[in-house]
């Protein structure tokens, strides 16, 4: 298996220098040369794994025997280890044909340790193997930047830096992020918005001599190692449920921001699932909403909402999407992406917007019909939505065909996000992790959105890990 750039200037890679280079050093997005396919038989022979035995065969396909069998399953084995329950991803039942599949249960709460926890111990491995330096840089809309520090936080040789938007994040995300009292770790509260640090982080990475130079590695889902390990539980939650239904194929209504978590579903589409529509649920930051019914993509005014893990503009996986949108032409690619910079925003056909719109569905959810959202289902079912899973729900409820099975992802535990759940007149009780989180010190710095101010904050994080140079 090789990897190849969305805008075709990369030389084939294979899967080890694909999570080292994360951004492609084109400008473009790292993806597999071609996407495995897996059999309806081989589709059977898989459906009563374990969590950890299923992730292990879908990740093989993309590794291909970089690492040995048994050190790959060490690490799968550790990265879901840290779950609080052994079926790392349960499947829930909420109503007939409506299903929430449950992603939170990982050491931080949200969706994105199912990634993170599988990828800081991918570059911890990396890091022992080969001896490469590993100095990581992210940008966080709030969940991010505490699950990849978790990730990666006591591993030897490996230091990290998080931009998170000061103020916009949730009190509980901040609180995760920064009370870890450890000097490997930087936080950069910056004076903006997530789309800000995920352009400033971007910028940094496409200058190819300061990324040499102080081992820049990327744990955003710009890095095709989170997607992979978020294919997995599409599988699963497929599995779990034909296991009580009788099911042709299956809707997942996805809760988005980045598109990264919905494109592992369209990639789990790809290689065989049956998968049905993709409904991508956003909030009134809805680029994507639009995009999906009228084949613009073009960002709107920031909103901060009750689901601030979603207030983001410009997707970055989009460009792995359009990039099988446009029949994995990487001219075609590079021409739009570069249309997008210029002009602001792009736009496909009409039979290339018909071919989107067989594959998703989407819907905007605003902030009023979020919380009515979780205060409905907490009434009829007594299961309380985190703001995002609530989206997805909503979304759910206005795009899903009658007798459609639909799974929706919960991203995220409610305890997260108290500021919404108050809003509804719920108290909830925390989980014991976090009210511990209450009485701990902060480590931040404040800082402008700026370029220089942030390069200057990381060449004093990582100075002393270059100076170690061998
Ligand atoms: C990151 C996040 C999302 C959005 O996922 P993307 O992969 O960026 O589309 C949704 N909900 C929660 C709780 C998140 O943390």
């Amino acid at each position: 298996m090789k990897y190849i750039s969305t805008r075709g200037k990369v030389n084939k890679i294979g899967f080890i220098d694909t999570v080292l280079m994360g951004l492609a050093t084109d400008g473009g997005l790292l993806v597999p040369e071609k996407i495995p396919q897996i059999s309806k038989d081989k589709l059977d022979a898989m459906s009563n794994l374990s969590y950890q035995e299923l992730a292990y065969e879908i990740i093989s396909y993309y590794v291909d025997g970089e690492i040995p069998e048994n050190e790959l399953k060490e690490l799968i084995k550790k990265s879901y280890e840290t779950f609080r329950t052994p079926e790392v991803t349960p499947v829930v039942k909420l109503k007939e044909n409506m299903y929430v599949l449950e992603l939170f249960h990982g050491p931080t709460f949200a969706f994105k340790d199912v990634a993170l926890q599988f990828l800081g111990n991918l570059y911890s491995y990396i890091a022992k193997k080969t001896g490469e330096t590993i100095n990581i840089l992210g940008a966080t809309s709030g969940d991010t930047g505490a699950s990849a520090i978790e990730g990666v936080r006591g591993k030897e040789g490996i230091r990290i830096c998080i931009l998170h938007p000061h103020g916009k994040v949730s009190k509980v995300q901040e609180l995760q992020m920064t009370t870890v009292d450890d000097e490997s770790v930087l936080n950069l509260a910056i004076k903006g918005t997530f789309d800000d640090g995920q352009r400033i982080i971007k910028e940094i990475f496409a200058d190819l001599d300061f990324k040499a130079q102080y081992h820049l590695r990327a744990i955003n889902s710009i890095n095709f190692a989170r997607i992979l390990a978020q294919t997995v539980y599409y599988f699963y939650a497929y599995f779990q449920v034909a296991k009580e239904k009788d099911i042709k194929s299956l809707n997942f209504s996805v809760p988005t921001g980045n598109f990264g978590d919905i494109f592992a579903g369209y990639l789990a589409k790809r290689m065989g699932l049956p998968v049905g529509k993709l409904i991508v649920a956003t909030n009134e930051n809805n680029i994507l909403e639009r995009f999906i019914k009228d084949g613009v993509y073009q960002p709107g005014e920031f909103h901060s909402t009750y689901s601030p893990s979603m207030d983001i503009q410009v997707a970055s996986n989009f460009e792995r999407y359009l990039y099988y949108l446009l029949k994995e032409d990487p001219s075609a690619t590079s021409a739009l992406m570069d249309q997008f910079k210029s002009e602001g925003k792009m736009t496909v056909t009409v039979e290339q917007l018909l071919r989107v719109q067989a594959d998703f569905a989407a819907e905007g959810v605003q902030g009023e019909e979020c919380l009515k959202t979780i205060s409905q289902y907490h009434k009829e079912t007594q299961y309380l939505l985190d703001p995002h899973t609530a989206c997805g729900i909503a979304a759910y409820e206005t795009c899903n065909e009658q007798d459609q099975v639909c799974v929706t992802l919960s991203t995220a535990h409610p305890a997260k996000f108290n500021e919404a759940i108050q809003l509804c007149d719920i108290e909830q009780t925390y989980p014991e992790q976090i009210q511990a989180l209450f009485d701990k010190p902060q480590y931040l710095e404040v800082v402008e959105a700026s370029n220089e101010d942030i390069r200057h904050q990381l060449e004093k994080h990582f100075r002393s890990t270059s100076s170690v140079e061998k």
